[in-house]
């Protein structure tokens, strides 16, 4: 494959950025990377590692020049760093992001830019429990989804490049509106976290049941559940707070949903239980056929 962009830069270096990164230099889509990140311990790391072309002190030497500058931060940060940097941006330069919640981006973000800057903001729909710089990998997105959110008014040429990129990484690009990219993700993603973060912390506070019970037996579902649970918190807190209507909304259907299942355990109403078990079942065979997860039994793990 061939270049994409002359010079990217990468600002937050951890698990998407990373992987961004490496994904990039397996098919050589990007002339130099520069990269950013918060802490000097992250940026040390990433030296050590061989984690971009070259590491920057200051958000604003690594996007002096850049052709593509792509926010890797959490959510709630990504309004603060486009403050600072948006002087400093290489006229005609695209501006990304890969933030889990779009429209909230969006508004923090373009305020910020001056005319005849690119924004397209992004959202891999690809990631794993892990973060840092360590975690990344440069098959994080192969035949995983890239939603492309381009504001109005953006050039089509501009968002026909960046799709390219994602589709050089590995990726399959697809185009939404904001708000309805928000909905998706609080049904796909945002929704079901919040439920797994629930199910792990009423165990934990659950005393009938002893500590050590619960791992022990954890393959008969709760482990799943832990997986998603351990995902970064401070990217969380940042989803939640910026997907509010989204994720109320699901999480209302949701409780309605709960509270029905609640009341045919009660009554005993086992058709409405099979109906309903019937139904979710097919929504995973759907997912094996997309080619979204493996059809081998317990995900494909050796032993439970
Ligand atoms: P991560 O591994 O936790 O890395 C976050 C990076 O952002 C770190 O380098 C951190 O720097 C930097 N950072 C944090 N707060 C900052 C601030 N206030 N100002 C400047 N830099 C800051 O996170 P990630 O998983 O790569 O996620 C990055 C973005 O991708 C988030 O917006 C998230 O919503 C989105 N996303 C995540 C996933 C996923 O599954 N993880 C999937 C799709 C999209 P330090 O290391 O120096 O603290």
């Amino acid at each position: 494959m061939s270049e994409v962009y002359g010079r990217v830069a990468l600002i937050g270096l951890g698990l998407i950025a990373s992987s961004m990164f490496w994904a990039m230099k397996r098919a050589g889509l990007a002339g130099e990377v520069t990269g950013y990140a918060r802490s000097a311990e992250t940026r040390e790391t990433a030296r050590r590692i061989g984690l971009c072309d070259r590491i920057c002190d200051s958000a604003i030497e690594a996007v002096k020049d850049a052709d593509l500058v792509v926010l890797c931060v959490p959510v709630g940060a990504m309004g603060p760093v486009a403050a600072e940097i948006a002087p400093h941006l290489k006229a005609g330069a695209t501006i990304s992001d890969v933030g889990s919640v779009k429209r909230h981006v969006i508004d923090a973000v373009a305020p910020h830019l001056p005319e005849g800057l690119h924004f397209v903001p992004a959202h891999p729909l690809a990631g794993t429990e892990h973060s840092g710089p360590e975690s990344g990998f440069a098959e994080l997105y192969d035949n995983r989804w890239c939603i492309l959110v381009p504001v109005e008014g953006t050039d089509p040429a501009a968002t026909a490049k960046l799709r390219a990129l994602w589709e050089g990484m590995g990726a399959n690009v697809d185009e939404m509106d904001a708000d309805h990219h928000d909905l998706v993700l609080a049904v796909t993603s945002h929704a079901p976290h919040l439920i797994a973060y629930t199910m792990v912390g009423v165990a934990d506070d659950l005393r009938r049941v002893t500590d050590s019970e619960v791992i022990k037996y954890s393959a008969a579902g709760f482990r799943d559940f832990t997986r998603i649970a351990a995902s970064d918190p401070t990217m969380w807190r940042d989803v939640f707070l910026t997907n509010k209507e989204a994720t109320l909304e699901i999480l209302g259907r949701f409780t309605e949903e709960l509270f029905a299942l609640q009341r045919a355990i009660r009554t005993g109403d086992g058709e409405h239980l099979h109906d309903y078990f019937t139904r979710t079942r097919a929504i995973r065979r759907g997912i094996i056929e997309a080619g979204q997860d493996t059809a081998e039994p317990n995900f494909g793990r050796e032993s439970t």
